[in-house]
């Protein structure tokens, strides 16, 4: 799903130039973004960096300071939350312990006045969806932390609001459950072709779960793409960094010509650091201070020097092993002393690592494996 590729795609969610001040603090700095129908659309960013704020003025919970935000084409500033076509789940479930499962889910619906008739029916399609139709007669207590989380999901979905904020909705369950959850969370979403938009600060989910990515710092954004590219192509260190683990070398670029980067690292003269090679299209030139960032699971180990390649090629000495059982991590400090950072799979049965602390290695990585940063 790739609205973003589509010209004739809708856009659901506007925010202009939003700014939004608690006293003489800015939370969100004059931003815009735009987000799709039928998009699973995530922020992502480090406690404090506006990204709630920025929900809880979709959902009507606070007014922005300045700006603009409409939804379908209609301004939204003003009206009040329970006018707009939005809903929002907590982390907190808030579900009513003295009702049934049944009767929390049907609660909105007949407040709002809706027909008996029509209630079951909607109920019911709830219970389906969250597989929960064998507990309608439980009250909150009864159930497991997954299965509140369900309910709190089938009660938010049953009026069929435009768009489902969900502020965190996963953080109190453990994380086989939330992963699991995170699974169908999207297929729920993929079935009701509706807008979610979540925050988080867990960049593992967010990745898992959504079709784009904001990532958000002091209140504005970074970069917005989906999660291969803000994986991939990171706009700038700082996103490299929250998302997934980076080795990163700072240098300074040698030469920039036809799609070929190369970075002399250190700060010493020109012979001292290493050469590095970025096959890349980037506005960079001869002398400007840059960074490589290379992921650790792109560098490769070997014993030997690699007999196929002299590119990125460098001598060092591992330092440290992390075993995780699917892969282990190696620590190997290079000759400057530079320290990067190694992700192997552990694709045979083997208690010995094959290369172990204090060996001598070589690693290497392919010039398409490394991005060159420019801020
Ligand atoms: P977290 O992940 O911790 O919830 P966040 O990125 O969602 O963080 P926000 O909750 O949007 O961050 O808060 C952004 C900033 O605005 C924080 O520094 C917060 O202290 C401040 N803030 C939020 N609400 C208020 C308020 N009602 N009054 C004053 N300051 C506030």
């Amino acid at each position: 799903f790739a609205p973003w590729t589509d010209p004739s795609a809708v856009h659901l969610i506007r925010y202009r130039n939003v700014t939004k001040r608690f006293g003489s603090f800015t939370a969100v700095d004059d931003l815009s973004l735009d987000i799709y129908e039928r998009e699973f659309f995530a922020l992502l960013g480090p406690s404090g960096c506006g990204k709630t704020t920025l929900m809880r003025m979709l959902a009507g919970f606070e007014e922005p300071t300045s700006g603009q935000i409409t939804l379908a084409g209609e301004d939204l500033v003003g009206t009040p939350p329970y006018r707009r076509p939005v809903n929002m789940m907590f982390q907190s479930y808030a579900l009513f312990p003295h009702m049934s499962v049944w009767d929390n889910i049907a609660f909105g619906l007949k407040q709002d006045g809706m027909g008996k008739p029509d209630i079951a029916v909607r109920v019911e399609e709830m219970l389906r969806l969250v597989k929960l139709e064998a507990f309608a007669r439980r009250k909150p207590h009864q159930l497991s932390g997954g299965q509140r989380q369900r309910v709190a999901l089938a009660r938010s979905l049953a009026k069929r609001p435009k768009v489902l904020l969900l502020d965190e909705p996963l953080g109190a369950l453990d994380k086989k459950l939330r992963e699991e959850t995170q699974f169908e969370l999207m297929d729920i979403q993929m079935k009701l072709g509706m807008t979610f938009l979540i925050v988080t600060h867990d960049q593992e989910e967010a990745m898992t779960v959504a079709d784009r990515i904001a990532v958000m710092d002091h209140g504005k954004l970074i970069q917005v793409a989906p999660p291969a590219v803000i994986y991939e192509q990171p706009a700038s260190r700082y996103v490299a960094g929250f998302v997934g683990d980076v080795n990163l070398m700072a240098g300074r670029v040698e030469s920039n010509q036809n799609g070929l980067v190369t970075v002399r690292t250190g700060s010493g003269g020109d012979s001292a650091g290493m050469r590095l090679a970025v096959a890349q299209e980037v506005q960079t030139g001869a002398g400007d201070e840059v960074w490589v960032a290379v992921r650790p699971e792109k560098v490769r180990v070997d014993r030997e020097p690699p007999a196929d390649t002299n590119v990125n090629c460098v001598s060092g000495e591992v330092w440290d092993i992390g075993y995780l059982g699917d892969l282990s991590v190696y620590h190997i400090e290079l000759a400057d002393g530079t320290r990067v950072k190694a992700v192997r799979p552990n694709l045979t049965r083997m208690v010995e690592r094959p290369i172990t602390w204090e060996d001598k290695v070589w690693v290497s990585w392919t010039p398409d494996a490394g991005v060159v940063l420019t801020r």
